[in-house]
Protein backbone atom coordinates (compact mmCIF):
# COMPACT_ATOMS: atom_id res chain seq x y z
CA UNK A 1 0.00 0.00 0.00
CA UNK A 2 1.13 3.46 -0.92
CA UNK A 3 2.51 5.82 2.12
CA UNK A 4 0.13 7.48 3.74
CA UNK A 5 0.90 11.15 5.00
CA UNK A 6 -0.63 13.02 8.19
CA UNK A 7 -1.38 16.78 8.84
CA UNK A 8 -1.37 16.52 12.73
CA UNK A 9 -1.19 20.53 12.31
CA UNK A 10 -3.61 22.22 9.32
CA UNK A 11 -1.60 23.61 6.72
CA UNK A 12 -2.90 23.79 3.56
CA UNK A 13 0.06 25.39 1.70
CA UNK A 14 1.52 21.86 2.59
CA UNK A 15 -1.42 19.89 2.14
CA UNK A 16 -1.56 21.43 -1.61
CA UNK A 17 1.83 19.80 -2.03
CA UNK A 18 -0.12 16.82 -1.78
CA UNK A 19 -2.46 17.35 -5.37
CA UNK A 20 0.20 17.37 -7.56
CA UNK A 21 -2.82 19.00 -10.21
CA UNK A 22 -2.54 22.32 -8.25
CA UNK A 23 1.33 22.78 -8.50
CA UNK A 24 0.58 24.27 -12.64
CA UNK A 25 0.33 27.67 -14.71
CA UNK A 26 -2.78 28.09 -16.52
CA UNK A 27 -3.16 30.69 -19.00
CA UNK A 28 0.58 31.87 -17.56
CA UNK A 29 -0.93 31.72 -14.10
CA UNK A 30 -0.96 29.86 -10.94
CA UNK A 31 -4.09 27.43 -10.94
CA UNK A 32 -6.94 28.87 -8.55
CA UNK A 33 -8.58 25.77 -8.52
CA UNK A 34 -12.02 27.20 -7.36
CA UNK A 35 -14.60 24.55 -8.81
CA UNK A 36 -14.38 21.88 -6.19
CA UNK A 37 -18.47 21.81 -5.70
CA UNK A 38 -18.34 20.68 -8.97
CA UNK A 39 -15.57 17.86 -8.39
CA UNK A 40 -12.54 17.91 -6.06
CA UNK A 41 -8.49 17.39 -7.31
CA UNK A 42 -7.38 14.26 -5.51
CA UNK A 43 -4.40 13.69 -3.28
CA UNK A 44 -1.37 11.97 -4.21
CA UNK A 45 -2.14 8.67 -2.04
CA UNK A 46 -5.52 8.02 -3.39
CA UNK A 47 -4.06 8.63 -7.17
CA UNK A 48 -1.29 6.04 -6.14
CA UNK A 49 -3.62 3.73 -4.46
CA UNK A 50 -5.75 3.43 -8.20
CA UNK A 51 -2.66 2.91 -9.59
CA UNK A 52 -1.61 0.42 -6.94
CA UNK A 53 -4.31 -2.05 -7.52
CA UNK A 54 -4.29 -1.83 -11.13
CA UNK A 55 -0.79 -3.09 -11.25
CA UNK A 56 -0.47 -5.18 -8.64
CA UNK A 57 -3.97 -6.80 -7.46
CA UNK A 58 -6.56 -6.20 -10.39
CA UNK A 59 -8.90 -8.91 -10.25
CA UNK A 60 -12.70 -9.31 -9.86
CA UNK A 61 -13.92 -9.54 -6.29
CA UNK A 62 -16.34 -12.12 -4.67
CA UNK A 63 -15.19 -14.81 -6.86
CA UNK A 64 -12.21 -16.02 -7.55
CA UNK A 65 -10.46 -18.61 -5.14
CA UNK A 66 -7.00 -16.81 -6.22
CA UNK A 67 -5.11 -15.01 -4.73
CA UNK A 68 -5.17 -12.06 -6.60
CA UNK A 69 -9.27 -11.71 -6.60
CA UNK A 70 -8.79 -12.59 -2.49
CA UNK A 71 -6.82 -9.78 -2.24
CA UNK A 72 -9.06 -7.36 -4.26
CA UNK A 73 -12.06 -9.01 -2.06
CA UNK A 74 -10.17 -8.16 0.86
CA UNK A 75 -8.87 -4.62 -0.25
CA UNK A 76 -12.71 -3.94 -1.66
CA UNK A 77 -14.71 -4.82 1.55
CA UNK A 78 -12.26 -2.81 3.57
CA UNK A 79 -13.26 0.18 2.08
CA UNK A 80 -16.65 -0.12 2.77
CA UNK A 81 -15.85 -0.72 6.22
CA UNK A 82 -13.92 2.73 6.26
CA UNK A 83 -16.42 4.35 4.57
CA UNK A 84 -19.19 3.52 7.44
CA UNK A 85 -17.19 4.30 9.95
CA UNK A 86 -16.57 7.86 8.36
CA UNK A 87 -20.53 8.33 8.49
CA UNK A 88 -21.25 6.83 11.60
CA UNK A 89 -22.64 3.38 10.39
CA UNK A 90 -23.81 0.93 12.28
CA UNK A 91 -22.70 -1.99 9.92
CA UNK A 92 -20.72 -1.60 6.54
CA UNK A 93 -23.37 -4.18 5.40
CA UNK A 94 -25.56 -0.68 5.00
CA UNK A 95 -23.36 0.77 2.79
CA UNK A 96 -24.02 -0.05 -0.92
CA UNK A 97 -20.96 1.16 -3.05
CA UNK A 98 -23.08 3.24 -6.41
CA UNK A 99 -21.32 5.02 -9.11
CA UNK A 100 -22.29 8.47 -7.47
CA UNK A 101 -24.67 10.18 -5.85
CA UNK A 102 -27.51 10.45 -8.69
CA UNK A 103 -27.11 6.33 -8.82
CA UNK A 104 -27.42 6.12 -5.17
CA UNK A 105 -30.86 8.35 -5.12
CA UNK A 106 -32.28 6.81 -8.38
CA UNK A 107 -31.50 3.35 -6.06
CA UNK A 108 -34.10 4.44 -3.68
CA UNK A 109 -36.55 5.95 -5.73
CA UNK A 110 -36.93 3.14 -7.86
CA UNK A 111 -36.19 -0.02 -5.09
CA UNK A 112 -37.80 1.92 -2.17
CA UNK A 113 -40.35 3.84 -4.25
CA UNK A 114 -41.81 0.97 -6.09
CA UNK A 115 -42.31 -0.97 -3.08
CA UNK A 116 -43.86 1.64 -0.95
CA UNK A 117 -45.32 4.48 -3.21
CA UNK A 118 -49.13 4.44 -4.59
CA UNK A 119 -50.96 7.28 -5.89
CA UNK A 120 -51.93 9.90 -4.20
CA UNK A 121 -49.10 9.50 -1.77
CA UNK A 122 -46.77 12.72 -1.16
CA UNK A 123 -43.42 12.97 -1.78
CA UNK A 124 -41.72 16.05 -0.22
CA UNK A 125 -38.41 18.02 -2.01
CA UNK A 126 -37.61 21.09 -1.16
CA UNK A 127 -37.06 23.82 -4.39
CA UNK A 128 -32.97 24.36 -4.07
CA UNK A 129 -32.49 20.26 -4.81
CA UNK A 130 -29.96 19.31 -7.62
CA UNK A 131 -31.53 17.92 -10.56
CA UNK A 132 -30.48 14.42 -9.58
CA UNK A 133 -32.57 14.75 -6.42
CA UNK A 134 -35.42 16.02 -8.47
CA UNK A 135 -35.70 14.24 -11.76
CA UNK A 136 -35.56 10.36 -10.19
CA UNK A 137 -39.01 11.44 -7.90
CA UNK A 138 -40.44 13.04 -10.60
CA UNK A 139 -40.23 9.52 -12.86
CA UNK A 140 -41.30 7.46 -9.50
CA UNK A 141 -44.19 10.37 -9.58
CA UNK A 142 -45.44 9.67 -13.07
CA UNK A 143 -45.31 5.80 -12.63
CA UNK A 144 -46.93 5.55 -9.39
CA UNK A 145 -49.42 8.55 -9.62
CA UNK A 146 -47.96 10.06 -6.44
CA UNK A 147 -47.68 13.65 -5.93
CA UNK A 148 -44.48 15.83 -5.33
CA UNK A 149 -44.68 18.84 -2.99
CA UNK A 150 -41.91 21.53 -2.64
CA UNK A 151 -40.52 23.36 0.32
CA UNK A 152 -40.05 27.31 -0.73
CA UNK A 153 -36.91 29.25 0.21
CA UNK A 154 -36.95 32.32 1.89
CA UNK A 155 -34.88 35.86 0.43
CA UNK A 156 -31.46 34.71 1.62
CA UNK A 157 -31.87 31.03 0.29
CA UNK A 158 -32.66 29.17 3.80
CA UNK A 159 -35.43 26.65 3.26
CA UNK A 160 -39.32 28.03 4.80
CA UNK A 161 -39.68 25.84 7.79
CA UNK A 162 -43.65 26.79 7.74
CA UNK A 163 -43.67 25.07 4.01
CA UNK A 164 -42.59 21.71 5.83
CA UNK A 165 -45.06 21.95 8.59
CA UNK A 166 -48.02 23.01 6.24
CA UNK A 167 -46.94 20.12 3.55
CA UNK A 168 -45.96 17.37 5.76
CA UNK A 169 -49.08 15.01 6.12
CA UNK A 170 -49.79 11.16 6.76
CA UNK A 171 -49.56 10.94 2.44
CA UNK A 172 -45.99 11.93 2.83
CA UNK A 173 -43.65 8.80 2.05
CA UNK A 174 -40.45 10.57 2.08
CA UNK A 175 -38.87 13.55 2.38
CA UNK A 176 -35.37 14.21 0.31
CA UNK A 177 -33.73 17.03 0.65
CA UNK A 178 -30.17 18.08 0.06
CA UNK A 179 -27.84 18.45 3.32
CA UNK A 180 -25.82 21.25 1.92
CA UNK A 181 -27.03 23.23 -1.01
CA UNK A 182 -24.44 23.35 -4.01
CA UNK A 183 -25.34 26.78 -5.05
CA UNK A 184 -26.59 28.65 -2.06
CA UNK A 185 -24.35 26.91 0.65
CA UNK A 186 -27.48 26.77 2.85
CA UNK A 187 -26.60 23.88 5.34
CA UNK A 188 -30.16 22.82 6.03
CA UNK A 189 -31.42 21.95 9.64
CA UNK A 190 -31.86 18.46 8.39
CA UNK A 191 -32.06 16.92 12.06
CA UNK A 192 -34.56 19.27 13.21
CA UNK A 193 -36.40 18.37 9.56
CA UNK A 194 -36.05 14.41 10.40
CA UNK A 195 -37.47 14.65 13.33
CA UNK A 196 -40.98 16.46 11.88
CA UNK A 197 -40.81 13.90 9.23
CA UNK A 198 -40.49 10.79 11.26
CA UNK A 199 -42.99 12.24 13.62
CA UNK A 200 -45.32 11.84 10.16
CA UNK A 201 -44.24 8.66 9.54
CA UNK A 202 -42.10 9.67 6.72
CA UNK A 203 -38.89 8.64 5.35
CA UNK A 204 -35.96 10.98 5.48
CA UNK A 205 -33.30 10.91 2.49
CA UNK A 206 -30.56 13.19 2.71
CA UNK A 207 -28.81 14.38 -0.72
CA UNK A 208 -24.82 14.81 1.27
CA UNK A 209 -23.23 15.56 -2.00
CA UNK A 210 -22.07 18.67 -0.70
CA UNK A 211 -21.66 18.01 2.99
CA UNK A 212 -19.97 14.56 3.63
CA UNK A 213 -16.41 16.06 1.83
CA UNK A 214 -17.08 19.39 4.02
CA UNK A 215 -18.18 18.39 7.62
CA UNK A 216 -17.97 15.54 9.95
CA UNK A 217 -21.35 13.52 9.21
CA UNK A 218 -22.81 11.11 11.00
CA UNK A 219 -26.13 9.77 10.13
CA UNK A 220 -27.25 7.96 13.66
CA UNK A 221 -26.62 12.07 14.62
CA UNK A 222 -28.87 13.39 11.78
CA UNK A 223 -31.28 10.82 12.59
CA UNK A 224 -31.82 10.35 8.27
CA UNK A 225 -32.76 6.62 6.76
CA UNK A 226 -30.53 7.36 3.85
CA UNK A 227 -27.59 9.03 2.37
CA UNK A 228 -26.15 9.72 -0.83
CA UNK A 229 -23.11 10.82 -1.74
CA UNK A 230 -19.94 11.10 -4.60
CA UNK A 231 -16.65 10.55 -3.87
CA UNK A 232 -15.41 12.66 -6.76
CA UNK A 233 -16.54 15.61 -4.06
CA UNK A 234 -14.36 14.37 -1.36
CA UNK A 235 -11.53 14.20 -2.97
CA UNK A 236 -11.27 10.12 -4.21
CA UNK A 237 -12.27 8.96 -7.70
CA UNK A 238 -14.70 9.61 -10.24
CA UNK A 239 -17.32 6.25 -11.27
CA UNK A 240 -17.54 5.63 -7.08
CA UNK A 241 -20.23 7.01 -4.60
CA UNK A 242 -22.45 5.42 -1.78
CA UNK A 243 -25.76 5.04 -0.61
CA UNK A 244 -26.13 4.25 3.27
CA UNK A 245 -29.62 3.04 4.41
CA UNK A 246 -30.84 1.78 7.64
CA UNK A 247 -30.72 -2.09 7.46
CA UNK A 248 -33.93 -2.82 8.44
CA UNK A 249 -35.03 -0.64 5.30
CA UNK A 250 -32.41 -2.08 3.50
CA UNK A 251 -33.40 -5.38 3.98
CA UNK A 252 -36.94 -4.70 3.14
CA UNK A 253 -35.93 -3.60 -0.30
CA UNK A 254 -36.47 -5.35 -3.56
CA UNK A 255 -33.30 -4.95 -5.98
CA UNK A 256 -33.04 -2.25 -8.42
CA UNK A 257 -30.34 -3.16 -11.05
CA UNK A 258 -30.20 -7.59 -12.05
CA UNK A 259 -27.71 -9.66 -13.13
CA UNK A 260 -24.80 -10.83 -11.84
CA UNK A 261 -23.74 -10.65 -8.32
CA UNK A 262 -27.06 -10.02 -6.45
CA UNK A 263 -28.64 -13.41 -6.44
CA UNK A 264 -29.09 -16.37 -4.29
CA UNK A 265 -30.11 -18.88 -7.09
CA UNK A 266 -31.25 -18.63 -10.73
CA UNK A 267 -33.18 -20.50 -12.50
CA UNK A 268 -35.04 -20.12 -15.37
CA UNK A 269 -38.25 -18.39 -14.59
CA UNK A 270 -37.30 -16.67 -11.38
CA UNK A 271 -34.43 -15.94 -9.07
CA UNK A 272 -34.03 -15.29 -5.36
CA UNK A 273 -31.66 -12.52 -4.41
CA UNK A 274 -28.51 -12.11 -2.61
CA UNK A 275 -28.53 -10.25 1.08
CA UNK A 276 -27.88 -6.57 1.45
CA UNK A 277 -25.70 -5.06 0.26
CA UNK A 278 -25.07 -7.43 -2.22
CA UNK A 279 -28.36 -7.45 -3.83
CA UNK A 280 -28.13 -3.76 -4.44
CA UNK A 281 -24.28 -4.52 -6.16
CA UNK A 282 -25.32 -6.00 -9.31
CA UNK A 283 -22.30 -6.54 -12.03
CA UNK A 284 -18.99 -6.20 -11.61
CA UNK A 285 -18.57 -2.74 -9.43
CA UNK A 286 -15.75 0.19 -9.48
CA UNK A 287 -13.46 -2.26 -7.85
CA UNK A 288 -10.07 0.13 -7.82
CA UNK A 289 -12.20 3.24 -7.28
CA UNK A 290 -14.15 1.93 -3.88
CA UNK A 291 -10.65 0.94 -2.43
CA UNK A 292 -9.24 4.21 -3.37
CA UNK A 293 -12.38 5.97 -1.95
CA UNK A 294 -11.41 3.97 1.23
CA UNK A 295 -8.12 5.47 0.91
CA UNK A 296 -9.66 9.11 0.56
CA UNK A 297 -11.19 8.49 3.61
CA UNK A 298 -7.97 7.63 5.13
CA UNK A 299 -6.66 10.46 4.07
CA UNK A 300 -9.58 13.18 5.06
CA UNK A 301 -9.57 11.83 8.37
CA UNK A 302 -5.98 12.43 8.42
CA UNK A 303 -6.64 15.69 8.13
CA UNK A 304 -9.78 15.71 10.36
CA UNK A 305 -13.22 16.61 9.23
CA UNK A 306 -13.61 19.60 12.04
CA UNK A 307 -10.37 20.76 10.79
CA UNK A 308 -11.64 21.06 7.09
CA UNK A 309 -15.00 22.71 8.41
CA UNK A 310 -12.95 25.43 10.28
CA UNK A 311 -10.64 25.62 7.33
CA UNK A 312 -13.03 25.74 4.93
CA UNK A 313 -15.59 28.74 7.09
CA UNK A 314 -12.09 30.88 7.64
CA UNK A 315 -12.09 31.01 3.61
CA UNK A 316 -15.70 31.97 3.17
CA UNK A 317 -15.70 34.39 5.81
CA UNK A 318 -12.44 36.24 4.01
CA UNK A 319 -13.71 35.61 0.55
CA UNK A 320 -17.00 37.12 1.59
CA UNK A 321 -15.06 40.28 3.37
CA UNK A 322 -13.39 40.57 -0.16
CA UNK A 323 -16.08 39.96 -2.11
CA UNK A 324 -19.20 42.53 -0.73
CA UNK A 325 -16.93 45.65 -1.32
CA UNK A 326 -16.85 44.15 -5.38
CA UNK A 327 -19.42 46.70 -7.00
CA UNK A 328 -22.32 45.21 -8.51
CA UNK A 329 -21.89 41.68 -7.20
CA UNK A 330 -24.68 40.03 -5.40
CA UNK A 331 -24.25 37.35 -3.51
CA UNK A 332 -26.65 34.53 -3.56
CA UNK A 333 -27.68 32.81 -0.15
CA UNK A 334 -27.53 32.84 3.25
CA UNK A 335 -25.75 35.65 5.11
CA UNK A 336 -25.41 34.02 8.52
CA UNK A 337 -22.23 32.00 8.04
CA UNK A 338 -22.73 29.40 10.44
CA UNK A 339 -25.73 28.50 8.06
CA UNK A 340 -23.42 28.18 5.41
CA UNK A 341 -20.95 25.97 3.74
CA UNK A 342 -17.79 27.73 1.29
CA UNK A 343 -19.68 27.41 -1.98
CA UNK A 344 -20.21 31.04 -3.40
CA UNK A 345 -22.80 31.61 -6.04
CA UNK A 346 -22.83 35.53 -7.37
CA UNK A 347 -24.49 37.46 -10.34
CA UNK A 348 -22.10 40.54 -11.50
CA UNK A 349 -24.53 43.06 -12.51
CA UNK A 350 -24.50 43.36 -16.19
CA UNK A 351 -22.27 40.55 -17.07
CA UNK A 352 -23.18 37.25 -18.28
CA UNK A 353 -22.04 34.29 -15.78
CA UNK A 354 -20.22 32.68 -19.11
CA UNK A 355 -18.08 35.90 -19.48
CA UNK A 356 -17.20 36.01 -16.18
CA UNK A 357 -15.59 32.73 -15.54
CA UNK A 358 -13.68 33.42 -19.40
CA UNK A 359 -11.78 36.34 -17.88
CA UNK A 360 -11.41 34.72 -14.59
CA UNK A 361 -9.86 32.01 -16.46
CA UNK A 362 -7.13 33.31 -18.40
CA UNK A 363 -6.36 35.08 -15.01
CA UNK A 364 -5.99 30.61 -14.44
CA UNK A 365 -8.51 31.05 -11.79
CA UNK A 366 -11.24 27.74 -12.49
CA UNK A 367 -14.75 28.79 -11.52
CA UNK A 368 -18.27 27.52 -12.38
CA UNK A 369 -20.69 29.27 -14.51
CA UNK A 370 -24.14 28.35 -15.51
CA UNK A 371 -27.64 26.62 -13.40
CA UNK A 372 -25.68 24.44 -11.74
CA UNK A 373 -28.20 21.39 -12.22
CA UNK A 374 -30.07 23.32 -10.30
CA UNK A 375 -32.81 24.89 -12.85
CA UNK A 376 -36.07 25.05 -10.61
CA UNK A 377 -33.52 27.20 -7.94
CA UNK A 378 -32.46 29.79 -10.44
CA UNK A 379 -36.03 30.26 -11.98
CA UNK A 380 -36.80 31.55 -7.91
CA UNK A 381 -33.33 33.33 -7.82
CA UNK A 382 -34.73 35.16 -11.29
CA UNK A 383 -31.79 34.47 -13.04
CA UNK A 384 -30.97 31.91 -15.68
CA UNK A 385 -27.07 31.35 -14.36
CA UNK A 386 -24.99 32.32 -11.96
CA UNK A 387 -21.15 32.06 -11.32
CA UNK A 388 -19.79 30.06 -8.72
CA UNK A 389 -16.96 29.59 -6.46
CA UNK A 390 -16.56 27.03 -4.30
CA UNK A 391 -13.43 26.66 -1.70
CA UNK A 392 -12.05 23.29 -0.26
CA UNK A 393 -9.41 21.88 1.73
CA UNK A 394 -6.56 22.67 -0.91
CA UNK A 395 -7.60 26.65 -1.08
CA UNK A 396 -5.85 29.82 0.49
CA UNK A 397 -6.84 33.08 1.27
CA UNK A 398 -4.42 34.35 -1.81
CA UNK A 399 -6.81 32.65 -4.19
CA UNK A 400 -9.68 34.57 -2.48
CA UNK A 401 -7.78 37.81 -3.48
CA UNK A 402 -7.13 36.60 -7.14
CA UNK A 403 -10.92 35.76 -7.37
CA UNK A 404 -11.71 39.88 -6.35
CA UNK A 405 -8.79 41.16 -8.03
CA UNK A 406 -10.10 39.09 -11.53
CA UNK A 407 -13.89 40.19 -10.65
CA UNK A 408 -12.41 44.03 -10.81
CA UNK A 409 -10.69 43.15 -14.22
CA UNK A 410 -13.84 41.99 -15.46
CA UNK A 411 -15.58 44.74 -14.07
CA UNK A 412 -13.75 46.99 -16.07
CA UNK A 413 -13.41 45.25 -19.32
CA UNK A 414 -17.25 44.93 -19.53
CA UNK A 415 -18.38 48.74 -17.97
N1 LIG B 1 -26.51 16.62 -5.36
C1 LIG B 1 -25.78 17.71 -5.16
C2 LIG B 1 -26.14 18.65 -4.06
C3 LIG B 1 -24.67 17.97 -5.98
O1 LIG B 1 -23.95 19.05 -5.79
C4 LIG B 1 -24.36 17.04 -6.99
C5 LIG B 1 -23.18 17.27 -7.92
N2 LIG B 1 -23.12 18.54 -8.47
C6 LIG B 1 -25.14 15.91 -7.13
C7 LIG B 1 -26.21 15.72 -6.30
C8 LIG B 1 -24.88 14.88 -8.19
O2 LIG B 1 -23.66 14.29 -7.97
P1 LIG B 1 -23.11 13.22 -9.03
O3 LIG B 1 -23.06 13.95 -10.34
O4 LIG B 1 -21.76 12.88 -8.50
O5 LIG B 1 -24.05 12.10 -9.04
Amino acid sequence: MPATATFPIFDALSLRREFPILNQQINGKPLAFLDSAASSQKPRRVIDCLEDYYRRYNANVHRGIYKLSEEATFAYERARGKVAKFIGAASPREVIFTRNTTEAINLVANAWGGANIRAGDRILLTVMEHHSNIVPWQMLAQRTGAKLDYIGIDGQGRLVLDDLDRLLTERTKIVALTHQSNVLGTINPVRLIAERAHACGALVLLDAAQSVPHMAVNVAELDADFLAFSGHKMCGPTGIGALWGRRNILEAMPPFLGGGSMINLVELEQSTYADVPSRFEAGTPAIGEAIALGETVDFLNSVGMETIYHHEHELLCYALDRLLVVPGLIIHGPNTLEERGATIAFSLEGVHPHDVAAVLDSEGIAVRAGHHCAQPLHRILDVPATTRASFYLYNIPEEADRLAVGLEKVRKLFA
